[in-house]
């Protein structure tokens, strides 16, 4: 048995728990990213974490997705305590619970949507005969959830900037994940099409995905039931409708 499934995830524990959790890069000089931090996230929460440029809302993101490691404290995901984690563990964790999705897109440029979704299935697909064809089953099914089934075989300078969004969101459902982690995901998207893409991360929601979203735009931040604002490295909790002001 693979050593990750040693450690199960408890249903009943929240998805994110930091315990003054503080992240300081080294430096020099030493900059203090994240300030003692506690915050809980619970199954099937849509967190917005808005801040000015700089603030640290990306170091948040790569600590709650595992790309990064807190300096103090303890980050219990999904009830596992992460610092106790050898690295293999902690890989295959991020890639069965957590689907990335970036302003940039990220996508590979010769490849078409449906392989580029396939490879987010890298790390929970079955190997061996069959298990391409499976993963292309997958892709296919997460790219017309969607609404890009008819563009499967595009590459990303053939398609516009919110079907690229589509796609490399197609990708982060790929392996199934409990958490959906969108870092500035409409930065690079003319208003309109950011409101599509905002709607479908609402449908995504709806259907039980726990989103952290972090942007710097205040509009964007309407759509969350939670809005945290982080400002040098300090996160509070802020009341929806005072985010709306
Ligand atoms: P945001 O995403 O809100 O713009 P970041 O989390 O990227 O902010 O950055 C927070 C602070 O940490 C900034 O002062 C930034 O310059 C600093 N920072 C970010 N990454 C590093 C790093 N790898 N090494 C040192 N300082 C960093
Ligand atoms: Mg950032």
């Amino acid at each position: 048995m693979p050593s990750h499934r040693l450690a199960p995830a408890s249903p009943g524990s929240p998805v994110i728990e930091f315990r003054h959790v503080e992240l300081t890069y080294p430096g020099p000089p030493p900059v203090r990213a994240l300030k003692p931090c506690d915050l809980t996230v619970a199954r099937g929460d849509y967190l917005v974490v808005v801040g000015p440029s700089g603030s640290g809302k990306s170091t948040f993101l790569n600590l709650v997705g595992l790309l990064d490691s807190p300096t103090a404290g303890t980050f219990l995901l999904n009830g596992i305590d992460t610092a106790a984690l050898p690295d293999k563990d902690r890989t295959a964790l991020r890639g069965r619970e957590i689907g990335f999705v970036f302003q940039a897109f990220h996508l590979l440029p010769h490849r078409t949507a449906l392989e580029n979704v396939a490879l987010g299935t890298l790390y929970t697909a079955s190997r061996g005969r069959g298990a391409t064809a499976e993963r292309h089953a997958r892709a296919r099914e997460c790219l017309v959830k969607v609404g890009l089934g008819h563009r499967i075989g595009s590459v990303p300078a053939r398609l516009s900037g919110g079907e690229r969004q589509r796609v490399a969101i197609a990708r982060a459902l790929a392996g199934s994940p409990s958490l959906l982690l969108c870092d500035e995901p409409t930065g690079n998207l003319d208003s309109r099409t950011a409101d599509s893409v905002l709607q479908l991360l609402d449908e995504l929601h709806v259907s039980g995905i726990t989103i952290v979203l972090i942007t710097h735009d205040r509009l964007v931040a309407e759509r969350g039931g939670r809005v945290v604002t982080i400002r040098d490295g300090v996160l509070v909790e802020t009341p929806v409708e005072e985010a709306r002001r």
